[in-house]
């Protein structure tokens, strides 16, 4: 029975009706990251050195070495990453069993276009469930946004004002708190740099998403693509990070298994 179940899978991404979509960008110098204040430290940007390409330096192989913070593009941020997790997992000691789950997506493009400090709210939430039903076990709830559009733009994916204030969408308090107590999930994943809005260092509490999901033992998933490729209920997401011993987080190819 469960050996047939594997059989389908196989026969199904192997173009028998399930369709295989990367979630993720691309990792390059130009990938945008999160930039602090300047009084806190500054992760850096990806950054690749060739070692040989068939030369001199090594005539029958290629190869690079590179450098960049854990949290450069798509990439995950575990348990850890924030004080209110610290002691609730770095990304190897999360069981690979628990980075594949059910999607579910929540459609705020149209939202986010007219407003983009747009936050995901339990209205939101709740409308999906009058839709889909209760959100499922251990799903990773992804936040469609548009804004993946503007991944190769820096300025309009930050969205900076005059004042210096970036405005891009995030998740609510209330939003972040209905998952954690009320729902069952892995994490939320969003199209951003950040799993919290622009402003979300003048909410309360600052950055509410980070500290309310990382404060519960759930993942974050950041600057994803190709939401709008999926269904609103139905696909299955795996996202697997480096090993990095004690990382916080990790760059992460993420792909969604999609029906039809
Ligand atoms: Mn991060």
């Amino acid at each position: 029975m469960m050996q047939e179940l594997l059989n389908s899978l196989i026969s199904g991404v192997q173009g028998g009706g399930l369709q295989v979509i990367d979630l993720t960008q691309l990792l390059n110098e130009d990938t945008p990251i999160l930039e602090l204040p300047p009084q806190w430290g500054q992760t850096i940007k990806y950054k690749s050195h060739e070692i040989s390409k068939y030369d001199d330096r090594g005539p029958f192989w290629y190869w690079n070495n590179f450098e960049t913070g854990e949290h450069t593009g798509t990439h995950l941020d575990s348990p850890s990453h924030w004080a209110s997790g610290a002691d609730k997992g770095t990304v190897d000691e999360i069981p690979v069993s628990g980075l594949i789950g059910p999607a579910v997506v929540i459609d705020m493009v149209t939202e986010c276009d007219v407003n983009p400090d747009a936050l995901l709210e339990p209205r939101h939430l709740q409308d999906w469930e009058t839709r889909n039903g209760q959100i499922p076990k251990g799903a990773w709830v992804l936040q469609g946004t548009g804004w993946a559009s503007r991944f190769s733009d820096a300025d309009a994916y930050k969205n900076t004002d005059a004042e210096g204030m970036s405005h891009v969408p995030g998740i609510s308090k209330e939003a972040a708190e209905f998952l954690t107590q009320e729902r069952d999930i892995l994490g939320v994943g969003v199209e951003t740099v950040g799993t919290d809005a622009g402003m979300a260092g003048t909410f309360d509490p600052p950055f509410p998403n980070h500290n309310i999901m990382h404060g519960s033992g759930n993942m974050g998933l950041t600057s994803l693509t190709n939401l709008d490729k999926l269904p609103e209920s139905g696909a299955i997401v795996i996202a697997l990070p480096l090993k990095i011993e004690g990382g916080s987080g990790s760059p992460v190819r993420v792909i969604a298994i999609v029906a039809g």
